[in-house]
Order: structure tokens, then C-alpha cells, then sequence
């Protein structure tokens, strides 16, 4: 492996929902990197997987920490960061990429039910994780946070209804945390928008679409390394497209 493949030795970086899709992926590409990736989402067997598959390539030993973002008891996230302190004495990076669909539904047929928890999955529980995981970050030499975003999060679109709403508020969170850390802090965050990837959330969004026609996450996955690694602090509290950065990287 090329020294500029391992521009993650090292590091120790946490993916949410690791254990399918985009995440599952990009675990698998910090590890070949260098990184010990902790992985968490809420089905240990789908975590069990990605362990798994990351082992059986000899790389960097992953850890499985199912959690699910749904919680709402603060103290579940302290002891959370925590469990990740005590195991692994740093953290240089996390990708929030855990997420979930909803109804496409217009707004007046909307659950009041489904609208909290897409809200609590998508914004709520990033936000506790991330109160309780920046101490840890702050210690770090060099760290990244990636929020992940959607098209419908930078431009409203009707019947995406909690989902789009959610997105725009992770580019709000992600704002917000950008600015706090200028200047005073190694942590640099971003917002990513993977656009249309072969997932199961894409197919249950678009289930007339043809799969095969949808690219795969994998070649998306210049931009999550990139933006995960050391070179990108010039992006600093930017919102991107990783179709279009993994273009500009891979040209
Ligand atoms: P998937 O549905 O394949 O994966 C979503 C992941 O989130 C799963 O690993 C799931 O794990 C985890 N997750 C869901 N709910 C929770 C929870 N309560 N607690 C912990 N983990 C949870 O989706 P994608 O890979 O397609 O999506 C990844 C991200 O990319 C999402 O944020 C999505 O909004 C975004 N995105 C995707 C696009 C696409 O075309 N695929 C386009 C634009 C944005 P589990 O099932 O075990 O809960």
C-alpha cells in the first residue's frame, strides 16, 4: 500500500452506522488507511459484518459499539464517550453518517411519530454525541468531523418531510460547531452530501429505480478520505458535494 493510502495510520475514528451502506464503505476505507475505526449503529449483527470484513483483510483491529441513536437519555452519550476514552485514549475523527428515511409523504400526512424520530436519529442524538465526544476531539492533534447531508438538505423538496428538514438542521449544526471551532481548536467539520448511492435507503426512496444504474459508495470514497485526512483544513466549514470533490481529486 502506497504511503498516501495510509494518510489515516494511526488515527483512531468513529463511523456511525457502520454497519450497512455508506457507512459499512467508509469504514472499510479509513481502515485500509491506517485507522482503527469504531464502529456503532444499532444491529450488532450488521457491525459484526463490517468487523468482519475489515479483520479478514489484516487490517487495523475495528471495535463494535452498538448504540442506538433513537436514545434519548443524555447520560447514554456521556457514558458513551467515555467507553471510548477509557478504550482508546483519543479519537481523531468521526463520520455521522447514520440516518434514517421517514415517510415521502406531502407534510399534512405526515406522523407526528415518524417526524420525532427521524429528527432524533438524524439531529438530535448527532448533537449529544457530539457535546460529549468534543472534549475528546479537542485533544487530538489533528481531527475531522463529517456530517453527512442530502441534495433536499441545501433545497427543500415537497414530500421529503422530516428527512429534508433534519438535513438542513445538520448543515445548521455543522455551521454552528465550524465557527465555535475557529481559531480555537484542531477539529475542523464539514458537511458531505454522498448524492444518489446504491443503499438500502436510496432503494426504499426510489423503489422504481433500477439499482444497478445508482453508483456504489465506494466511488465516493476519495472525498470521505480526503476530507477525513490531514489536507483538507482549507475546507474547514464548508458544505460539499462528494461527487464533485471526488471528481476535482480524482481529475
Ligand atoms: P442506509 O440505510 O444503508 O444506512 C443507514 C445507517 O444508519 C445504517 O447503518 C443504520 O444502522 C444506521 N442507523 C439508522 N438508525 C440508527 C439509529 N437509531 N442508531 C444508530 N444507527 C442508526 O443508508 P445510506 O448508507 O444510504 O445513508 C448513509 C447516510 O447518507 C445517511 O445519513 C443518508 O441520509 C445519507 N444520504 C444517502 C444518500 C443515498 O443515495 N444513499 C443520498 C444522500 C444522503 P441500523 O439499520 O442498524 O440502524
Amino acid at each position: 500500500m502506497s504511503n498516501e493510502a495510509k494518510i489515516l495510520d494511526g488515527r483512531v475514528i468513529l463511523v456511525t452506522g457502520a454497519g450497512y451502506g455508506i457507512g459499512r464503505t467508509a469504514a472499510q476505507t479509513y481502515a485500509r488507511a491506517g485507522a482503527t475505526v469504531i464502529l456503532l449503529g444499532r444491529t450488532q449483527e450488521a457491525l459484526n459484518d463490517t468487523y468482519d470484513l475489515i479483520e479478514a483483510e489484516g487490517l487495523p483491529q475495528p471495535a463494535v459499539l452498538p448504540f442506538d441513536l433513537e436514545e434519548k437519555d443524555e447520560s447514554q452519550y456521556q457514558q458513551l464517550a467515555q467507553v471510548i476514552a477509557d478504550n482508546f485514549g483519543r479519537l481523531d475523527g468521526v463520520l455521522l453518517n447514520a440516518g434514517v428515511l421517514g415517510q415521502r409523504t406531502p407534510l399534512d400526512n405526515y406522523h407526528w411519530d415518524t417526524w420525532q424520530k427521524v429528527m432524533q436519529i438524524n439531529v438530535n442524538g448527532q448533537f449529544v454525541l457530539m457535546k460529549h465526544l468534543l472534549p475528546l476531539l479537542n485533544e487530538a492533534p489533528d481531527a475531522a468531523v463529517i456530517f453527512t447531508s442530502s441534495s433536499v438538505g441545501r433545497e427543500g423538496r415537497a414530500y421529503w418531510g422530516a428527512y429534508s428538514v433534519s438535513k438542513f438542521a445538520t448543515e445548521g449544526l455543522m455551521q454552528v460547531m465550524a465557527e465555535e471551532l475557529e481559531n480555537t481548536s484542531n477539529v475542523r467539520v464539514y458537511s458531505l452530501n454522498p448524492g444518489g448511492t446504491r443503499t438500502s435507503m436510496r432503494a426504499a426512496a426510489y423503489p422504481a429505480e433500477n439499482p444497478a444504474n445508482v453508483p456504489e459508495a465506494e466511488s465516493i470514497m476519495p472525498a470521505y478520505l480526503y476530507l477525513m485526512g490531514p489536507d483538507s483544513a482549507a475546507l474547514h466549514g464548508q458544505a460539499l458535494d462528494a461527487r464533485a470533490l471526488t471528481g476535482e481529486l480524482t481529475a
